[in-house]
């Protein structure tokens, strides 16, 4: 197979777990995975502590840290538009989505932006990782939360708007990158206000 990233041919490992277990093709060789850092920062909600947001997330899971390699990988994902590359994680992703029971509801891009770039890179990680999903959220303003500080980012109301049913269900929201956790929070509070039980998260970076 040729990886993903370095573009070398490499011959995946046949390992037990391949043989008997379901498990997603990977597409990138063992030197360029090795690059990834697992993420083993905790995250805590002392920031949401005492404003609006207090309570809206139940937990949140982010797989790797955002170290170079994952940077360039990001950068290459994103804004170059290799779609392809949204099947580099699609083995620990399904792992991830396994351990948690809910209704998976991914992060929207806002519309505008969604033609720029053409696709969604979020949706692609769920589709590349076989975890179905539910487009449950749109997103109300364009403004580039990357830009703002963190107490603007939080004062914003109605990053995101319910466009169906909300059950009183668990939902488990995704995005690529957890950074200020703004956004997980702003999504989490407009379900747990549409009835929402419990709402986790999973990010595939902790920023
Ligand atoms: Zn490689």
């Amino acid at each position: 197979m040729t990886c993903l990233i370095c573009g070398t041919l490499y011959q995946p490992s046949a390992t037990w777990s391949r043989l008997f277990i379901y498990e997603l093709d990977s597409s990138t060789c063992k030197r360029c995975f090795a690059k990834f850092e697992i993420s083993k920062s905790t995250i805590d909600f002392t920031d949401f502590l005492g404003t609006p947001y207090e309570g809206a997330v139940d937990s949140v899971f982010c797989l790797y840290s955002y170290n170079e390699p994952m940077k360039e990988y990001l950068h290459q994902y994103k804004f170059l538009q290799d779609v392809a590359l949204a099947k580099v994680f699609s083995g620990k992703l399904q792992q991830a989505f396994q351990r948690k029971e809910g209704i998976v509801v991914p992060i929207p891009m806002h519309p505008e932006k969604l033609k720029l770039r053409t696709f969604s890179q979020v949706d692609k990680l769920l589709n590349a990782a076989q975890v179905p999903f539910q487009q449950l959220l749109t997103k109300t303003t364009s403004d580039s939360q990357g830009k703002k500080t963190k107490k603007e980012r939080l004062e914003t109301t109605n990053l995101f708007e319910v466009i169906s049913t909300i059950e009183a269900a668990n939902y488990i929201l995704f995005d690529d990158i957890y950074t200020t956790g703004a956004t997980i929070h702003h999504a989490a509070k407009i379900l747990k206000d549409a009835g929402a039980k419990r709402v986790d998260a999973i990010t595939l970076i902790k920023g």
